[in-house]
C-alpha cells in the first residue's frame, strides 16, 4: 500500500485558512469538505485529518496523525513530547499578562496572591513556578479578557497578538510569558518512508515562505549608474543587467527581501534608478 503522511490540521478556528493556503501553495489541494474528518490531497501522498487545535498535539504525540500544523503554545500548553520542524510565520501571538488599565503594577510580584483568569493553566503554572510566586488560577474556556470586569479575576493570563481585545477591555499587557506562531510538529518516531515525505513537503513550504518574503525587483537606469546600484542592492547573487533598446541606458534586475527593499528605495532612485516595479514570487529555491 502506498504511504501517506496524516496530517493534522485544524478543523475551524484561526490557523484553519493559513494552512489551507499555504498547502495550496505547495502544489497541495485539499478536497475540502467542512463536514469531513479526513481528506485526501489530490496530487501528493497525504490526508488531512479535520481536528480542534487544543487536540493536536495528543494525536501528534500518539502517532494517530504523523504531522501537525499547531500553534506553538498550544504544545507547550499541553506539555506533549512533539518534534518541532518548521516554524510557519502565520498566527503570531504571546501568552501575556494582562491587568486592569492604571493597575500599579510593579512587576511580576504583583500577581502573588491574586487571582488570574486563563485558558492556559499549565504555561501559566509554569510561568509562576519559574517566579516563585503563588496565585490563584481560575481556569475558564473562552472570554477570559472580561474576567477582571465582572470581579473575578485581577488579572489574566491570554493570548495576544494587537493587544485590541485587551485594549477593548480597559486592560494593559504587563508581561510576556511565551511567544508563539503557527509550526509544523512531527510525531517523535516516524517511518522512514514517511521521514521522506516529510522531507518534501517542508522542501515546499521552505520555498512557499521564502518566496513571500521576497521580491523581484526590475529598474532601468543610465549605463553610468550601475556600478552604484549594483552596490546598493543586497541581492540573492549579482543582479542581471540588460541592455535597453535605448542607447547608455539598461534594466537591472534582482531578488531582494521585502522589507530591504523599502530601506533601499531612496538610495536607489537617487543613483538614477526610474521605472521600478516589484512583482511578487512564487516559489523560491535557492
Ligand atoms: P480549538 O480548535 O481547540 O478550539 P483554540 O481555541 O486554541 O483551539 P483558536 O482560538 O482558533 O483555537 O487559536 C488557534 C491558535 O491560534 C492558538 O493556539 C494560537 O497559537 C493562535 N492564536 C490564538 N489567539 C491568537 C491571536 N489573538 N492572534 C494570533 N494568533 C492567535
Ligand atoms: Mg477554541
Amino acid at each position: 500500500m502506498e504511504t501517506r503522511l496524516k496530517v493534522a490540521v485544524q478543523k475551524s478556528g484561526r490557523l484553519l485558512d493559513d494552512s489551507i493556503q499555504l498547502l495550496k501553495e505547495c502544489g497541495i489541494h485539499i478536497d475540502n469538505g467542512k463536514q469531513q474528518l479526513r481528506a485526501p490531497a489530490r496530487n501528493f501522498p497525504l490526508d488531512v485529518l479535520y481536528l480542534r487545535n487544543s487536540d493536536i498535539p495528543q494525536y501528534v504525540q500518539d502517532g494517530v496523525a504523523d504531522i501537525g500544523i499547531v500553534g506553538e503554545n498550544t504544545i507547550v500548553e499541553k506539555g506533549k513530547k512533539l518534534v518541532k520542524v518548521l516554524p510557519l510565520g502565520f498566527s503570531k501571538c504571546r501568552l501575556s499578562i494582562a491587568v486592569p488599565k492604571n493597575t500599579n503594577y510593579p512587576g511580576a510580584s504583583f500577581l502573588d496572591g491574586k487571582r488570574i483568569a486563563t485558558s492556559y493553566p499549565n504555561s501559566l503554572r509554569q510561568f509562576l513556578k519559574e517566579k516563585q510566586l503563588n496565585a490563584e488560577i481560575h481556569e475558564i474556556a473562552g472570554s477570559v479578557e472580561i474576567a477582571p470586569n465582572i470581579g473575578l479575576a485581577d488579572a489574566i493570563c491570554d493570548l495576544v497578538s494587537t493587544g485590541s481585545t485587551l485594549f477593548k477591555n480597559g486592560l494593559e499587557e504587563k508581561d510576556i510569558i511565551l511567544q508563539s506562531q503557527a509550526c509544523i510538529a512531527r510525531t517523535e518516531d516516524l517511518s522512514a518512508d514517511k521521514m521522506l515525505l516529510l522531507k518534501q513537503l517542508v522542501f515546499r513550504i521552505e520555498s512557499v515562505l521564502k518566496a513571500r518574503k521576497n521580491k523581484y525587483i526590475l529598474m532601468n537606469a543610465p549605463n553610468d549608474g550601475i556600478d552604484e546600484i549594483v552596490n546598493i542592492l543586497p541581492g540573492m547573487k549579482s543582479p542581471t543587467v540588460m541592455p535597453l533598446a535605448e542607447a547608455g541606458w539598461s534594466s537591472i534586475h534582482t531578488v531582494i527581501e521585502e522589507k530591504r527593499f523599502w530601506e533601499i528605495i531612496d538610495e536607489l532612485k537617487d543613483a538614477g534608478a526610474e521605472g521600478i516595479l516589484v512583482a511578487p514570487i512564487e516559489k523560491m529555491i535557492v
